[in-house]
């Protein structure tokens, strides 16, 4: 699903975010990636939405290779990435149905397709009874899954959530994990940045940690390294 092979990023101002990493991360899999602020996991997650070009090496994702892609094959790429920030990103003055609904009709589903699709991902994240809530109706926790609703729409093989439980509490955080896990046991690749150890160390999982632009620990199944 994603291949990194020797893969630099260097900044115009010469900070080596990345500096040289080789991941490989098959189809099915839900791996952590861990690191403390400024060790590249940012610009790991804008390198595989190809916000970004590495300065050398080379990144493979759902079978693409980044650095010979088109431009206008760029947006189909990303319409198979589903992605969830720590901030939520919804649209203030669009309730829960619209905001999924939005992310078909940019895409140009027919009408017939959102009615039916929406009603499905909703149901996935628990969410069904809240349809026509704004966003500020619902707790933080809501929020971000209605957000997971979003990145799903789309039916996305692989799916990348950005400190998903930066602005959660414990239990909140919790909850999305759980539902994450159930994500990919339906066959979702789930690639999950960050911070939160006890999380990490409570889910056991694949856990890539980067220090400095470097990958610095890969294990199977595991909790938070010290080494990050
Ligand atoms: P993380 O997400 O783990 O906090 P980042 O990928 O954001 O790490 O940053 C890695 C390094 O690259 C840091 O030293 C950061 O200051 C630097 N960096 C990030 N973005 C830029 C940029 N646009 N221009 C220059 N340096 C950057």
């Amino acid at each position: 699903m994603i291949v990194l092979e020797n893969v630099v990023k260097e900044y115009p101002n010469g900070v080596k975010a990345l500096d040289g990493i080789d991941i490989s991360i098959d189809k099915g899999e839900f791996v952590f990636i861990v690191g403390n602020s400024g060790s590249g996991k940012s610009t790991l997650v804008k390198l595989l939405l190809r916000e970004i070009k590495q300065t050398s090496g080379k990144i493979v994702v759902k079978s693409t290779n980044l650095d010979k892609i088109r431009r206008s094959k760029i947006p189909k790429l990303r319409r198979e990435i589903g992605v969830v920030f720590q901030d939520f990103r919804l649209l203030k003055t669009l309730n829960v149905y619209e905001n999924i609904a939005f992310a078909l009709r940019v895409t140009e589903t027919p009408m017939r397709k959102i009615r039916r699709q929406v009603p499905v991902v909703l149901s996935l994240v628990g969410l069904s009874d809240k349809y026509k809530a704004l966003p500020k109706e619902l707790s933080g926790g809501e929020q971000q899954r209605v957000a997971i609703a979003r990145a799903l729409v789309n039916n996305p093989p692989l799916l990348i959530a950005d400190e998903p439980t930066g602005n959660l509490d414990p239990q909140n955080s919790w909850e999305i994990m759980k539902l994450l896990e159930d994500i990919n046991k339906r066959g979702t690749t789930v690639v999950v940045v960050t911070h939160n150890r006890e999380i990490v160390n409570k889910m056991q999982k694949r856990v890539i940690t980067l220090k400095k632009g470097k990958v610095v620990c890969d294990i199977e199944r595991g909790g938070y390294s010290d080494e990050s």
